[in-house]
């Protein structure tokens, strides 16, 4: 009988990487950089983030309101619903401050724009491909 084969730590190398080369899609993740649980890329691979960004925030449903409650008697416009990704959002937001020479934010998928200009955004916003949107609200 010969001696048992020494141990070939190198065969286990290979096997780890022969299965690491089946998770990962490129061999950039470091030793010890965490996976996503979601995709189970690599954090450097994983595309879930900027999935998520491109996600639409609103239902489509598209309203426009005024209000002035519990801003120091500021009126407001809003616009609930826009189904846009919040980059975009942010681009809308900016064209109906601009349109309405107002100032204004995008907080939580809702577009602000300072002052008192529902009819004027709502017309913006018919002509600019949300033709279903409606005046809701005071
Ligand atoms: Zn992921």
């Amino acid at each position: 009988m010969p001696p048992p084969p020494p141990k070939k730590p190198a065969t286990t190398a290979q096997g780890l990487a022969a299965l690491s080369s089946l998770v990962y899609s490129t061999d950039q993740g470091r030793p010890g950089s965490r996976t996503c649980p979601q995709c189970r890329q690599s954090q450097a691979d994983c595309r879930c983030a900027a999935l998520q960004q491109a996600q639409p925030l609103g239902d489509g449903k598209v309203r426009v309101s005024r209000e002035n409650k519990g801003r120091g008697g500021k009126t407001v416009t809003l616009v609930r619903g826009l189904p846009l990704p919040l980059a975009e959002l942010e681009t809308l937001g900016k064209q109906l401050r601009s349109h309405c020479g107002s100032g204004g934010t995008v907080k939580d998928g809702v577009v602000e724009v300072q002052g008192d200009h529902a009819e004027r955004v709502l017309a913006w916003l018919q002509a600019h491909g949300h033709p279903g949107a409606k005046r809701t609200g005071g």
